[in-house]
C-alpha cells in the first residue's frame, strides 16, 4: 500500500529529494515545485515561462543534470529549448490547466441572472476568463441579455 493511501496530509520528511527537485530558470536556485515561489529571487513563472520552468525539473532532468543546469544558469547562459522540448513541458502542464467551460445549466443559469439581478455577472466571468471558452460563452450569453435590458428599460421609460 503506498503510504499517502494511508491518509497523511503531508509527505514524510525522508520522502524529500536531498536536491531539490527543481531549479529557478532565472537565478538557478534549486525550488521544491516547479511552478512555485523561487525562495531566492521570488520570481513565479507565469504564462510560457511555466513551460521554461517545467523542463527546469525533474520532471525533464535528473539529479545530474539538475546540478548542470543550475550552474548554467547562475553563469548567466540564456536558456533556449527548443519547440518539441516545449511541447513536452506544455502537454505535462495541460492535464492541470483544463479549459473552464461553461456547462448548459450554467449558461441557462448566467442568463436569468443577467435578466434578473445584473448583466455585471456575466461580465464578471468573462473578464475572469477571458481568453477562454467560458469567457466567450459568457460574453455570447452577457451581450445580448444586456443589450435586452437596454430595450426593454428605454420601453419602460418611452411608455411610462
Ligand atoms: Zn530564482
Amino acid at each position: 500500500m503506498a503510504v499517502r493511501e494511508l491518509g497523511f496530509a503531508r509527505k514524510p520528511v525522508s520522502d524529500r529529494p536531498v536536491l531539490s527537485s527543481a531549479v529557478c530558470d532565472r537565478c538557478g536556485a534549486g525550488k521544491d515545485l516547479p511552478l512555485g515561489r523561487c525562495g531566492a529571487c521570488g520570481c513565479v513563472p507565469e504564462g510560457v515561462e511555466r513551460e521554461l520552468a517545467m523542463l527546469c525539473s525533474s520532471h525533464f532532468l535528473d539529479e545530474n543534470e539538475r546540478k548542470q543546469l543550475a550552474e548554467r544558469i547562475r553563469r548567466g547562459e540564456p536558456l533556449q529549448p527548443g519547440a518539441s522540448a516545449r511541447a513536452a513541458a506544455r502537454a505535462l502542464l495541460q492535464p492541470g490547466e483544463a479549459e473552464w467551460v461553461l456547462k448548459p445549466r450554467e449558461l441557462i443559469l448566467l442568463t436569468l441572472a443577467n435578466l434578473l439581478l445584473t448583466p455585471l455577472l456575466g461580465y464578471a466571468i468573462w473578464f475572469r476568463a477571458r481568453g477562454g471558452p467560458a469567457g466567450r460563452q459568457a460574453l455570447a450569453v452577457t451581450l445580448p441579455c444586456s443589450l435586452l435590458l437596454a430595450v426593454g428599460i428605454l420601453a419602460w421609460r418611452m411608455l411610462g
